[in-house]
């Protein structure tokens, strides 16, 4: 098994360059937000729950999103790999992370982090609420909340895994096709 974490700001990337990587190395897309979105259009006790943070910018509690987690592992057991997009994103969720990999015998082999400056990502988030149909993509302020939670809770997460040896930077500026490039030179060094 081979799983990655592909890790940054909201707006950084993270979605695109997912959806090229997937297809590239057959591995099963982890996305919290997704889910989460998927719980709220299903009106399930979930999603009201999380919708409420969402609205505001704001994490959704760890325990939802690690409960989330542990049941998409469980439920995909074929898989050959994840890519985790937007999880871990507090300290707590990349431990939980580590102990459920670990019950499967595995572990994440590379914390990929797009870098990209804050005022592109309010520009890049704007330009993205005029089609995505996301409401907290439409609301600078909300926006804004959202860069303060990553700033705040999420970006630390970086230290944990550099911990281990495990985190490349990248920048995340720049045509989608050369960031990709990038991307797939730091997997490629590290797949056997
Ligand atoms: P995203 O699609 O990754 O930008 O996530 C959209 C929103 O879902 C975030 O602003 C959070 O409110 C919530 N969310 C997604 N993933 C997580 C997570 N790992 N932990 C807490 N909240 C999350």
């Amino acid at each position: 098994m081979f799983n990655i974490i592909l890790f940054g700001p909201p707006g950084s990337g993270k979605g695109t360059q997912s959806q090229n990587l997937i297809s590239k190395y057959g591995l099963k897309h982890l996305s919290t937000g997704d889910l989460l979105r998927n719980e709220i259009s299903r009106q399930t006790p979930l999603g009201l729950e999380a919708r409420h943070f969402i609205d505001i910018g704001q994490l959704v509690p760890d325990e939802v999103v690690i409960g989330m987690i542990s049941s998409a592992l469980e439920t995909n057991p074929e898989a050959n790999g994840f890519l985790f997009d937007g999880f871990p994103r507090t300290e707590a969720q990349a431990e939980a992370l580590d102990k459920l990999l670990e019950l499967k015998k595995t572990s994440i082999a590379v914390m990929l982090a797009l870098d990209v400056s804050e005022e592109e990502l309010v520009k890049r988030l704007l330009h993205r609420g005029q089609s995505s149909g996301r409401s907290d993509d439409t609301n600078e302020n909300i926006i804004r909340s959202r860069i303060v939670e990553y700033e705040n809770k999420t970006k630390s997460v970086a230290d944990y895994y550099a911990r281990f040896n495990k985190v490349v930077h990248i920048k995340g500026e720049g045509s989608v096709d050369e960031i990709f490039e990038t991307l797939c030179h730091e997997i490629d060094k590290r797949k056997v």
